[in-house]
């Protein structure tokens, strides 16, 4: 079956969502007069939101249930929507409601233009906590600064992207998974469209502190060098310091002072770089650990039911 649009939402727990969101995706798209798809993905959700999903999909044949056999986390889901997607579009969208559909047209409109990747940024965000508006562009900063791809501030996983870009995307399978940034690496024509970023429909946030902890280091080791070269700008550093100090503290010897005597120093000394050669083995061994986990190759996720066509 031809579908030009391919909507995928990854659900985690959104039971009151649900209908809300295939409500006015259905609204957006039947508006739009062109084929479509809403792709929803189930990442283990234990509130009942997999038999509402089934329950829609068996209602309206627009659905299309990707449910997943256990917990595999957003940047999975979303993976496992652009294997599932069949449309020559495919939009990402937040199942909370977050992301409007209304946007979608907006989005659409530019990839008639001819851009292949329609990022939609964050313009505003509403009804979200000081602390998450301000962790949340830190990471945007820090992860532009420090990365080699230039991934877009402010802008989240919402977004459209033409069927030549997802192919290229379906064949990255790394484990450790940074979509945004993934979808900035392969290039195209790219183009940002504003919109404000909406309160959540229904309940609460799944994106704890340490989950979003961890997507930051998906970011960062995914994407850059970085903290390994660290290491060496450290290692240079204290080096450059030694060999200053060695005349240095031979001068004030030999004219007897006893200003670098004492054990204080000796000791700072022995814990700082004794600090940083731990800090320096411990990024080693998440990049490492990294490694094993790619090396062992083992599916991305596991679909306990898959659509039926
Ligand atoms: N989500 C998911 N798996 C997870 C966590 C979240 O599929 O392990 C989905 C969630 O259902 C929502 C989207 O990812 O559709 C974004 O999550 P959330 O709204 O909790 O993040 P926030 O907007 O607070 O950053
Ligand atoms: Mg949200």
């Amino acid at each position: 079956m031809a579908v030009t649009f391919s909507i995928v939402a990854p659900v985690f727990n959104e039971l009151e969502s649900i209908p809300e969101l295939y409500r006015r995706v259905q609204a957006v798209m039947s508006a739009m007069s062109a084929s479509w798809e809403l792709v929803l993905v189930d990442d283990g959700s234990t509130d009942g939101s997999t038999d509402r999903i089934l329950e829609l999909a068996k209602q309206d044949k627009h659905v299309r249930p990707v449910i997943f056999a256990r917990n595999f986390g957003h940047q999975v889901a979303i993976t496992a929507g652009w294997d599932y997607a069949r449309g020559d579009a495919v939009v990402i969208i937040d199942a909370d409601l977050q992301d409007p559909p209304e946007v979608i047209p907006d989005l659409a409109a530019k990839w008639r233009e001819g851009y292949e990747v329609v990022y939609a940024m964050r313009a505003e965000r509403e009804g979200e906590t000081w602390f998450k508006k301000t962790t949340a562009s830190l990471f945007y900063r820090i992860v532009h600064r420090i990365t080699d791809v230039k991934i877009p501030v402010d802008t989240g996983d919402f977004r459209l992207m033409d069927r030549k870009v997802v192919d290229v995307l379906k064949t990255m399978r790394e484990r450790y998974r940074f979509p945004r940034g993934m979808s900035a690496w392969v290039g195209f024509r790219q183009v940002g469209v504003p919109y404000k970023r909406a309160e959540r429909f229904a309940g609460t946030t799944k994106y704890p502190f340490n989950k979003m902890l961890k997507l930051a280091l998906n970011a960062i080791t995914g994407f850059s060098y970085f903290p390994l070269q660290l290491a060496t700008y450290f290692g240079f550093a204290s080096a450059g310091v030694a060999i200053i100090a060695i005349p240095v503290v031979g001068i004030l010897r030999m004219t007897g002072s006893q200003f670098f005597g004492g054990q204080a120093t000796t000791l700072i000394s022995v814990l700082f770089l004794g600090g940083v050669q731990l800090i320096s083995l411990g990024v080693i061994g998440e990049y490492l650990g990294r490694i094993y986990d790619e090396v062992k190759g083992r599916p991305l996720y596991i679909v306990r039911q898959a659509p039926e066509e």
